[in-house]
């Protein structure tokens, strides 16, 4: 197999038409946000075709794949479910896979949640440039969307559209301090590991006691959340003015990984969440007519104007 060295911040680069995987093993360990539980995580390089595939070596090496039909219906966080086995808090690492064009990995795990390490996904990121990718003989399919596809639920709403890259627009309205934020992210020329992956997740003081009687949040501390008081972050600087919103894009390319493949085209998220954005994941998925599984000719080349959709264009982000 042949080697290529791997070029840190530089994602989807000249080897976007070809698979990858990491080039040596990766070990993590910390706890699970949510249920506070202390987990060993191992990285582990996985055969070209094979996809991204969580293992629960507490449970016989149980496997589930991180595809759109083992989605689990948990709203705080996006899990994985078979045969009633749980991998929950997968949308960091997922993000951090797509986001480097890592396509075939195991996921060894000996505990149900994956570690929220510093929050963000630059964990992942600085490993993978630690050991480096090793470039695969296989080529890469991305899921080329054909046609719009939109899911609504009262004031908030995501949909995908037919576009060259993978080009994400979100917008966030949420209480004081943070307000609104609206950012707009081209995956194919921006860079993954410096502009969304330290992103952190956050949290509200005034929320703290009520997820932590609920045993929503065993797990969170200042070292993994940003904790936002009245005034602002409590602990520390932030790493971008607009962290919040690259959080949900973060969480974004996570949850739409498990359409199982990078997607082709233009997300338009407002005030979305977890739940949006793998009902967004099925609802594309059930529709067959919306996309094609597709090569990429040549990096950065997505021949936009062979689909005669892709100059659809979506609705303008409305005012929040
Ligand atoms: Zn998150």
């Amino acid at each position: 197999m042949m080697e290529q060295g791997f070029l840190f911040g530089e994602d989807l680069g000249h080897f976007a038409h070809m698979e990858q995987t990491i080039a040596a093993p990766l070990e993590f360990t910390g706890v699970g946000l949510h249920s506070g539980a202390e987990v060993a995580m191992r990285l582990l390089p996985a055969a070209a075709g094979s996809g991204i595939v969580f293992r629960r070596t507490d449970l016989d090496n149980f496997e589930i794949a991180a595809i759109g039909r083992n989605v689990a219906k948990v709203s705080y966080a996006t899990s994985l479910m078979r045969q009633g086995v749980l991998i929950t808090t997968t949308e960091h690492l997922l993000s951090a896979l797509i986001g480097m064009g890592v396509d075939n990995v195991i996921v060894e795990v000996d505990n149900l949640e994956l570690p929220i390490l510093d929050g963000s996904a630059l964990p992942y990121v600085e490993a993978f440039s630690r050991v480096g990718m090793r470039t695969q003989r296989r080529r890469r399919e991305v899921i080329r969307v054909l046609r719009p596809v939109e899911v609504r639920e009262g004031g908030k709403f995501i949909g995908v559209y037919p576009g060259c890259g993978y080009k994400i627009e979100y917008a966030i309205d949420f209480p004081a301090p943070i307000g609104q934020q609206k950012t707009c992210v081209d995956l194919a020329a921006e860079t993954y590991g410096t502009a969304i992956a330290p992103a952190r997740t956050f949290g509200y003081k005034a929320d703290e006691q009520r997820l932590r009687d609920m045993g929503l949040i065993r797990g969170a501390s200042a070292e993994n959340a940003i904790i936002l008081g009245a005034n602002g972050p409590e602990n520390g600087p932030l790493r971008f003015t607009d962290e919040y919103v690259r959080h949900k894009v973060l969480d974004l390319i996570g949850d739409l990984a498990l359409a199982g493949r990078r997607i082709e085209g233009r997300v338009v998220a407002e005030r979305a969440g977890h739940a949006m954005h793998t009902a967004l994941v099925s609802r594309l998925l059930r529709d067959r007519s919306a996309w094609e599984m597709a090569h990429l000719t040549a990096a950065h080349d997505s021949t936009p104007a062979a689909h005669p959709d892709a100059s659809m264009t979506a609705p303008a982000l409305m005012g929040i």
